[in-house]
């Protein structure tokens, strides 16, 4: 166990290292942060914050220095960053960002331990490009291979004309056949270094523009139905990986089972509603699991939950929302400029009623 007073450092600066320092200040540790310049909001919650270039070995080195422990909230950290860094004071192996930051290894990954990813094929060039879409058919859609995220870096195409006009990104990429389904839903775990693994009930995810929008509990009887299959490939990705913190998997649920979409080595936007709706929150069980502390309950508080994004322009508005009935929990991220499309905060609403 890391004692208080111990100093957690955290690679990434955005709001998801933000409410990570939050929950650790609450258990008596304090965090330092590591990333490029930028609008790094967790710098607001941290003692230190280094606003250094990845690739900075001094910056790098000294960061290192002053940590007990070290975790990411940002799943495209270079790797060799990491290898940088003392492997004793990674709280989890370098191997689960290796594969999750390749969607192609990522797929490989879940099959060889027996998850279902979409039908899929690599495209390096125009030629694979129409071999893939004679092989899946359409519609589909084009992803980059590499640091894709919030819908970014994807292009949808609905028929083989579409496909034929469509200018390639210049870099790798991942065709995708499109997945008809019912509802997204995610699963999310946390595993400690013991191998002890706990997982939050499943949200039902709907998402806008390949975004995330809200996240509702209860998902709903075919999420209940096919949760337990995809907790059982979670808890093997987890085990897989040696992983230590919060792990979560986003499924899409279909009339066939549930299709693997995508993993996250990282607390995640769908785990947000755990703040105020479970017994202990997604940031604060990743700190205890990282620290070596026992683990929190996960169980659900209320009988209904929602969690909703707040994007762009609309946070300049979002404190009217505490006028709102029903007592809504309002988080923003201290963002300085509200961006279309950028996340600013979230909104979470319980319900006490009957689900
Ligand atoms: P991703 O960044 O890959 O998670 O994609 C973001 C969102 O786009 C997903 O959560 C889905 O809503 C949608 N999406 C991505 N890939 C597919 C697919 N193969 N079939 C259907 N919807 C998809």
């Amino acid at each position: 166990m890391l004692p208080p007073g111990s100093t957690i450092g955290i690679l990434g600066g955005g709001q998801l290292g933000r409410m990570l320092a939050m929950a650790a200040l609450q258990l008596g540790y304090r965090c330092i942060a590591y990333a490029p310049p930028g609008d790094n909001v967790a710098a607001d919650v941290c003692a230190d914050f280094f606003a250094n270039r990845w690739d900075d070995a001094r910056a790098l080195a000294a960061f290192a220095a002053k940590c007990d422990v070290i975790t990411w909230e940002f799943e495209n950290v270079p790797l060799a960053t990491v290898a940088a860094l003392p492997p004793e004071r990674l709280a989890c192996p370098a191997r689960a960002l290796e594969v999750a930051q390749d969607r192609l290894a990522e797929k490989r990954f879940i099959t060889e331990l027996g998850g279902t990813p979409a039908p899929h094929a690599r495209v390096a060039s125009e030629e694979d490009l129409a071999r893939a879409l004679d092989a899946i058919g359409t519609p589909g859609i084009l992803k980059t291979v590499r640091e894709g995220y919030d819908g970014k870096g994807q292009w949808r195409i609905g028929s083989r004309l579409e496909g034929a006009a469509l200018r390639l990104p210049g870099v790798h990429c991942v065709y995708e056949g499109f997945v008809t389904y019912e509802t997204e839903f995610s699963v999310i775990l946390v595993r400690a270094a013991s191998g002890e693994v706990r997982f939050w009930d499943s949200p039902a995810n709907h998402h806008e523009g390949g975004m995330l929008a809200r996240s509702i509990l209860p998902a709903g009887a075919l999420v209940e139905e096919q949760v337990g299959a995809a907790r059982a490939l979670a808890e093997k990705v987890a085990a897989a990986l040696g992983y230590v913190g919060v792990l979560c998997l986003e499924f899409f649920a279909t009339r066939a089972g549930p299709v693997f979409n995508e993993m996250a080595p990282r607390v995640h936007n769908s785990g947000h509603w755990t703040i105020e709706g479970a017994a202990t929150s997604q940031f604060e069980n990743h700190i205890r699991a990282i620290c070596g502390l026992p683990l929190g309950g996960t169980k659900t508080r209320f009988a209904s939950i929602e969690m909703r994004n707040i994007i762009g322009e609309e946070a300049l508005a979002a404190h009217q929302i505490l006028a709102e009935p029903g007592e809504p929990h309002l988080h923003l991220y201290g963002k300085r400029e509200a961006r279309a499309g950028r996340k600013m905060g979230h909104v979470t609403r319980v319900g006490h009623g009957p689900a």
